[in-house]
């Protein structure tokens, strides 16, 4: 059989999703360039693929790079990712997520690189009538970070529809948890994710924390939202990229359970779990919607997705793990 392995080309693959994408790639199958500068990736993370630290600002070795490599398919996690960053210094969003990936498309069109996965985010619906996000629904984001994606994904479609490229964007909601080797995960020592903090509380290398808002309108007044294990969400990545590499055509998926639960009950579980921890009461924190919950059923449909982590509990257990290790 005349098998060739496929050229993948991983931005931010040091990254916490982006390494348990790359480690969820078959070496057989796939080899994997990690392009990351390690801003807030680490090398301790990458389990599969050679690393390049190049930044995605140096337009010209990223053009370089991909000249010479000539990937098959460009896999792009590196951004910023950060809501209440986003709102306080929106420059480094719309630079880091939006200017630096035209860059990145610039350079895969010139190159010939045909197919593009990109990490989108819920935050791209803004506050949806139900809480309930359907990927054609009216996209409306009230904060920069939901803004500098959402542009992504416009200069996607317009570039796709005009030139050979094809896309898949996968609209991440909140991904959490850790892979059980251990061996990846959320290092950011000042990462400010909820079970990313509940995880710090517990090894106790945090006294407490804040839950951030009690009036929102939800039923016990925070905010809902759906929360993916990291390695489900891996999944839906090799998934979409076996479906770009077979000519499947640009499409944009959710990736979530369909299953919210509030902040207060992901502290409540995370208590049942180890037992109790301080909690103080918090004010609203800027840019936040109450509710973001994934319909889920296209990428079910399409990419024959199927969860396999879908227990919020052991989201939990798997993300205080891993911060036992660091
Ligand atoms: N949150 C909180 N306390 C924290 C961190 C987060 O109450 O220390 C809340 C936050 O306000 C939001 C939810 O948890 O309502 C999820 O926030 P996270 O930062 O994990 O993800 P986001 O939805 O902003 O991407």
């Amino acid at each position: 059989m005349n098998f060739k392995k496929k050229r993948v080309l991983v931005t931010g693959g040091a990254g916490y999703i982006g390494a348990h994408v790359c480690q969820s790639l078959q070496p057989t199958q796939c080899d994997v360039a990690i392009i990351d500068n390690l801003s807030t990736g680490f090398e301790s993370n990458i389990q599969n693929g050679e690393l390049h630290p190049i930044d995605l600002n140096e337009w010209d070795s990223i053009n370089q790079f991909i000249a010479e490599y000539k990937p098959d398919a460009v896999i792009h996690f590196a951004g910023s990712i950060v809501v209440p960053e986003s709102v306080k210094n929106p420059l480094k969003y719309y630079q880091n997520n939006t200017a630096n990936t035209l860059n990145l498309i610039r350079s895969c069109i010139s190159n010939n690189v045909k197919n593009f996965l990109f990490s989108s985010t819920a935050a791209v619906y803004g506050i949806p009538d139900t809480g309930i996000c359907t990927e054609s629904d009216h996209l409306k984001p009230i904060n920069p970070y939901g803004r500098s994606k959402l542009m992504t994904e416009m200069m996607l479609e317009d570039i796709a529809s005009s030139s050979n490229l094809n896309y898949v964007a996968l609209r991440y909601f909140n991904v959490a948890g850790a892979h059980e080797s251990k061996q990846m995960g959320q290092r950011m020592p000042d990462a400010t994710h909820l079970i990313k903090i509940i995880a710090q509380v517990l090894t106790k290398k945090r006294k407490e924390m804040a839950i951030f808002g009690f009036d929102y309108p939800t039923p016990d007044g925070t905010c809902i939202r759906d929360y993916i294990h990291v390695c489900d969400l891996a999944h839906a990545h090799v998934l979409a990229l076996n479906y770009l590499l077979d000519g499947g055509k640009s499409a944009v998926f959710n990736c979530g359970y369909s299953k919210g639960f509030s902040v207060q009950e992901v502290v409540n579980a995370a208590k049942k779990q180890f037992g109790d921890f301080n909690i103080l009461h918090g004010e609203r924190r800027d840019g936040d919607p109450p509710q973001l919950i994934a319909n889920a059923d296209q990428i079910k449909a399409i990419l024959g997705w199927q969860p396999k982590y879908n227990n919020l509990d052991l989201i939990i257990q798997s993300a205080v793990e891993f911060e036992k290790t660091i």
